[in-house]
């Protein structure tokens, strides 16, 4: 068997021990004589399963009391219709920051429903970076302020929570869930697909402030109403029980890491070595401002695109895939998630090095 070191945006890299423990209860999870596939998920096995994956995730981010968790289906896209349904609460505009791709399918999406109103954007840009708070122009009558914590195909994260002065703040977290301790306290809601940094595709999660809910507008599906939901502790049918117990061994995974704290030390020496290499070079670069550049999602460009081809090959020859950027932005992307082993970036930082030296 060959495991390569796999560089993909998502789905991405999940842990190996998590796969090999997933693999040993694959027939048989606990003495229970079946699957998790196989489970009933009204049974007192997967209700289990499920109420642990939750109350780790809470653990984890240390979520305050007032919040309800949601194990959902739909992914970060489905949520960008679901949320304006679920948060207008009778007003009539949202309030949008514009970091890249995915804060712009945010946006699109939310225009179905209600007035969206870009109040800040990067894209004069280039989108390399997140506006600085004081260009933004909030409305104080706004449903919510909209964020994407960080964009996966042009790599640019907020390194900081914004002060949305009292209007409720939503971040897609779909990229960078996990990837380090998160203030929940200053957020109304958190969401994100799971298939980037936490487990399979299939589960979304919703972190959303019990207050807010209850007014969800009338046409909402009542399996994507966060009341309904939360009245019924994600099951108002059947959830995604497969993903969900990934999602579990994957929390269980990062606590024995040490937790988040570990976690945002172990990215941050990730990326650094990756970013220290790509500054130093004078054959790659990073087109992010360095401010605000992800620890989880790092493009880089060669100064001769011509060789982006042989550059992809070589890497591939070496046991490290998914480098190619995304078709929206070119050039290259090495997403290194939580998952991602130190020494998957010291292979691709030695192989960087070695395709400069040949070619630079
Ligand atoms: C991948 C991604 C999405 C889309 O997620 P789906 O689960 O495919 O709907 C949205 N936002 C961000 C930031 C992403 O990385």
């Amino acid at each position: 068997m060959t495991r390569v070191f796999n560089f993909s945006a998502g789905p991405a890299a999940l842990p190996e021990s998590v796969l090999r423990q997933a693999a040993d209860e694959m027939l048989d999870w606990h003495g229970s004589g079946m699957s998790v596939m196989e489970m009933s998920h009204r049974g007192r096995e997967f209700i289990s399963i499920h109420a642990e994956a939750e109350s780790l995730l809470r653990e984890l981010l240390a979520v305050p009391a007032g919040y309800k968790v949601l194990f959902l289906q739909g992914g970060a896209l489905g949520e960008n219709a679901f949320i304006p349904m679920n948060l207008l609460r009778g007003k009539t505009s949202i309030d949008f920051v514009n970091t890249g791709e995915w804060s712009k399918k945010s946006i699109k999406e939310a225009r179905k429903y209600a007035r969206a109103n870009v109040v800040a954007s990067a894209a004069e840009t280039g989108f390399d970076r997140v506006p600085a708070r004081d260009t933004w122009q909030l409305d104080p009558d706004a449903a919510y302020v909209h964020i994407c914590s960080n964009e996966t195909i042009g790599g640019v994260e907020y390194h900081w929570t914004p002060d949305t002065a009292g209007v409720p703040l939503v971040a897609d977290m779909s990229s960078n869930l996990l990837s380090r301790p998160v203030d929940v306290s200053k957020y109304a809601l958190i969401y994100g697909g799971a298939q980037k940094n936490i487990g399979p595709a299939g589960l979304t999660i919703v972190i959303v402030r019990e207050d807010l809910l209850g007014q969800a507008l009338p046409i909402t599906p009542s399996v994507f109403d966060f009341k309904e939901q939360a009245d019924n502790d994600s099951m108002l049918n059947t959830p995604p029980t497969y993903a969900i117990y990934m999602a579990g061994l994957v929390f269980n995974w990062i606590k024995a890491q040490g937790g988040l704290v570990a976690m945002e030390a172990h990215n941050r020496q990730k990326a650094a070595l990756l970013y220290d290499f790509l500054d130093a070079s004078k054959f790659f670069s990073s087109p992010v401002a360095r401010a605000d550049r992800s620890l989880m999602n790092v493009p880089f460009k060669l100064r001769d695109e011509s060789l982006d081809a042989e550059f992809l090959k070589g890497a591939q020859a070496r046991g490290m895939l998914q480098l190619k950027g995304h078709r929206s932005v070119g050039g290259m992307r090495a997403s290194i998630y939580n998952a991602m082993p130190i020494e998957g970036v010291q292979a691709l930082v030695a192989y960087l090095k070695e395709f400069e030296a040949r070619h630079g």
